[in-house]
């Protein structure tokens, strides 16, 4: 995660987010690691659910916080395919020895339907390498498959310069590359019966966006002041969700470019402007208005289930 506002920057690693927020609640709540979801049944009083390592427990309500590939998504409402919307890239990210010395900083090379990343967060050994390319269709098949997958990102980047031949070696001796698509998650409804789905499970708006984490705590903020303001009354308080958050997901989920706009433009023309709109960045005036990432007001904790009317705005990223 990286942004800020006025001035100040603030970058929370991932792992980091992570740990706050387990170390903030992990005295109140049961964690039970290594296992994941079989089977949900869900009826009048209850969802019965059994885990993969044989546990079979009964819970009040399920909320599937699983991420992009939902797995619980999957069990209660069908297959992703229904829900993922391809934007067109995909991606792969690992990371690679400091040798750049880079520090707070990130270095980008572009060419048409191509871009590669070397980002320092903050002072660290490690740069996160990222290479980016379009895909008119999106390669399933291949990404599913280890070896073909690096194989198909150093065909795409085989006459390239720059660093790009010592990161597609990096990416080959790499125990673990993340490779995915580049997509959002559009569902129709965030809940069937008793279970409701947050974050990237129900709405992911694709790193394109750099909403991701923001729109999944203030998601879960909502769904929480949700539940408690219609405690025992599941159905309303998952509607009550959906309707507070709904418009301001879709709205940051619109912040994808495509055509002229797309960050990484697939024509030599469509790059030159994207970095003519990059460079009067620093010289624009203030934009007038709301912008997207703040566009909602959370309700206060202690007013939960009122309308929106407290004024902390939403994160921003
Ligand atoms: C390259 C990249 C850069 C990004 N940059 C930004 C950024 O700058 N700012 C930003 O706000 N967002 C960014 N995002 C998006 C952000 O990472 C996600 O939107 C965010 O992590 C979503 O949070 P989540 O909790 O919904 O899902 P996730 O973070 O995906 O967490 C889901 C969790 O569920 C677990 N899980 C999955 N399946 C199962 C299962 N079957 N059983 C048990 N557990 C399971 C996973 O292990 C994981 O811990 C980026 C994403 C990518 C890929």
């Amino acid at each position: 995660m990286a942004g800020g506002e006025e001035g100040h920057d603030v970058e929370i690693p991932r792992g980091e987010l992570v740990e706050a927020l387990y170390g903030t609640v992990r005295d109140e709540v049961e964690f039970v690691f290594d296992d994941s979801v079989d089977t949900l049944t869900d009826h009048e009083s209850g969802v019965d659910v059994t885990f993969r390592s044989g546990l079979r427990r009964g819970f009040d309500l399920v909320l599937g916080a699983d991420g992009l590939h939902s797995r619980t998504r999957e069990l209660v409402c069908g297959p992703e395919r229904r829900f993922h919307h391809y934007l067109g890239y995909c991606f792969t990210i690992f990371t690679v020895p400091n040798t750049l010395g880079l520090s707070h900083e990130a270095l980008i090379w572009n060419a048409p339907g191509r871009a590669a990343a070397l980002y320092a967060v903050r002072d660290s050994g490690e740069l996160h390498a990222f290479l980016t390319f379009a895909r008119p269709r999106p390669p399933y098949e291949t990404l599913r498959d280890p070896a073909a997958r690096r194989e198909l990102v150093a065909a795409t980047f085989a006459d390239d310069g720059w660093e790009i031949p010592g990161m597609v070696a990096a990416m080959h001796r790499a125990p673990d590359p993340f490779f995915d698509t580049v997509s959002q998650i559009r569902m129709p409804r965030w809940s069937s019966g008793r279970t409701a789905f947050l974050g990237d499970a129900a709405h992911a708006p694709s790193f394109l966006t750099g909403q991701g984490s923001s729109l999944a705590l203030v998601g879960a903020y909502l769904l929480a002041t949700s539940l408690a303001a219609h405690h025992g009354d599941h159905t309303a308080a998952f509607a009550a969700y959906e309707r507070d958050a709904r418009a301001f997901v879709e709205r940051n989920q619109a912040q994808v470019g495509t055509g002229d706009a797309a960050l990484f433009p697939t024509t030599a023309e469509g790059l030159e402007r994207r970095n003519q709109r990059l460079r009067g960045l620093t010289t624009a005036p203030p934009r007038t208005g709301r912008p997207a990432h703040t566009a909602l007001a959370l309700p206060d904790p202690v007013d939960a289930g009122g309308p929106a009317s407290a004024t902390h705005p939403a994160a921003s990223h």
